[in-house]
């Protein structure tokens, strides 16, 4: 109450003279997203989009007059559209909302860094929201401060237009998996100098060695290690990551069915051969994800490059934790040939290196640890 005793809000009346149209608040239009119809103002870019776009003409709208909703087609499956968050982005009224985004932070809190989706060969490009440096969290989960809160499209008509697919959305399932983040020599932690130093004895003293080249490196990070170590090792490139179960393989709007970033570019430098290993190699270099180490030639040593925890980087000669897409700047080149380029959203974790620096400080002359 005011100090008067007169009501702080006062009550007015409805203008309208019809009667307010009650609807479903949290309607679950798919397993990601929900439907405010109250907000819904039936304008049916969201059905159009899915019978002109996706293609998958999983929504309609039902009824007629004041009883009109937005709901699933019976006879389809909008969870099988692997174009359905777009539907969020195009609702002129927020009336779509997704279920991994509601509630997770204001978007006052968020700032957004240009990036590009390494989730196939299209590269398409991408914001990456997550929280501003002006409100960082201090006391609450520190996590929060280097999670990615949402993935949005950016328009690039040369690539992706103005959509992306799901997978895009959800590049936090691949980049927050738990990292690596010491240098080992055969499981125990060092310094990345001693790690460093021991892959260079390694390197200096191999018969036949050979290198698997990564195809979720940058044009830099590619270049760098053509520069420094192409003409030490045999090189090829391998798919770090391959097509997923529920995945869809390839379509005529965006999904390519190399699910690499920069494999094109990779095999440019250092050719189409596909990764074999011959029986001799003595000293096989690891870069990234994909390969399997049961093919590893019998009494071959390894050094790896890794992001992740994974078990065989316990096992490996050497072992260094380099930094994700996310931690630095680069350039990709899509399967059009196309470069895009993406900045660095977050700080390395200590004891992370760039896998540039790493490849400059290998190469001939020896340089030091970033
Ligand atoms: S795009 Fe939004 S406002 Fe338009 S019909 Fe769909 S839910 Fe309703
Ligand atoms: S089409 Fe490929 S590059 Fe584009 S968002 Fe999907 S996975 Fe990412």
């Amino acid at each position: 109450m005011h100090a008067a005793g007169l009501p702080l809000r006062v009550q007015r009346r409805s203008i309208s003279a019809e009667p307010k149209v009650a609807q479903t608040k949290f309607y679950d239009l798919s397993e990601r997203i929900v439907l405010d119809n109250e907000r819904c103002i039936l304008c049916s870019r969201c059905v159009r989009f899915t019978h002109e776009i996706s293609k998958s003409h999983a929504l309609g709208i039902k009824q007629r007059a004041d009883v009109s909703q937005v709901r699933p087609n019976e006879e389809r499956n909008f969870d099988e559209d692997f174009y359905s968050d777009n539907v969020i982005d195009i609702c002129p009224v927020g009336a779509l909302l997704s279920k991994s985004f509601l509630y997770r932070a204001r978007v006052w809190y968020l700032t957004k860094t240009p990036s590009v989706c390494p989730g196939c060969a299209r590269g398409c490009s991408i914001d990456v929201w997550h929280r501003d440096e002006e409100w960082k969290l201090q006391a609450l989960d520190a996590r929060e401060n280097t999670s990615i809160a949402r993935v949005t499209p950016r328009d690039n008509p040369a690539v992706n237009g103005p959509w992306i697919c799901n997978k895009g959305r959800d590049i936090a399932r691949i980049f927050e998996r738990p990292r690596a983040t010491e240098p080992m020599l055969k499981g125990r932690p060092v310094d990345t100098a001693d790690a460093l130093a021991e892959a260079r004895r390694l390197i200096d003293g191999a018969g036949r060695p050979v290198a698997l080249v990564s195809s979720w490196g940058s044009n830099e990070e590619l270049e760098a290690f053509r520069d420094a170590l192409g003409s030490a090792f045999s090189c090829c490139v391998k798919d770090d990551h391959v097509l997923q179960p529920g995945e869809p393989l390839e379509d005529d709007l965006l999904i390519r069915a190399d699910k690499n970033p920069n494999g094109g570019y990779a095999r440019k430098l250092f050719g189409d051969a596909r990764p074999a290993l011959p029986d001799d190699a003595d000293l096989v270099l690891v870069w990234g994800e994909g390969f399997d180490f049961a093919a590893l030639p019998r009494g071959a040593k390894v050094i790896l490059l890794g992001s992740w925890l994974a078990p065989e980087n316990g096992h490996a000669e050497v072992f260094l934790p380099v930094s994700l897409q996310t931690e630095r700047a680069g350039h990709y080149t899509n399967f059009q040939g196309v470069v895009s380029a993406f900045a660095a959203c977050f700080e390395r974790p200590a004891g992370v290196s760039d896998a540039a620096a790493l490849f400059a400080a290998l190469g001939p002359p020896a340089g030091g640890a970033t």
